[in-house]
């Protein structure tokens, strides 16, 4: 991103989450970002997602941060989807983050 903000918005109707196409509902929290790559981009991140990506402290990019934790961690090991403890565990036991 070359200029932009994020902020945690509260849902005021029903988004997708751009990680992983978790849904959002009505009323939650999330992350709002808009910003200047390419071209002017939305993402909306949802909380479990918003919470892992800041445990995996590397490398990430908005809209592959699954792709770049399982290249840091291996495939092998990370599941579909994981929570912000479950994430700490694997890292802890590949010795990275
Ligand atoms: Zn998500
Ligand atoms: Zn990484």
């Amino acid at each position: 991103m070359v200029v932009g903000t994020t902020k945690i918005r509260v849902a005021r109707k029903c988004y997708r989450c751009d990680e992983r196409g978790h849904p959002i509902m009505l009323s939650e929290n999330y992350e709002y970002m808009y910003g200047l790559f390419e071209t002017w981009t939305t993402y909306r991140t949802c909380v479990p997602c918003l919470n892992v990506r800041n445990a995996h402290m590397g490398c990430w990019v908005y809209g592959r941060v699954w792709e770049d934790i399982r290249e840091c961690l291996g495939d092998e090991v990370v599941p579909e989807f994981m929570t912000k403890d479950e994430y700490n565990k694997i890292a802890e036991q590949e010795g990275r983050n």
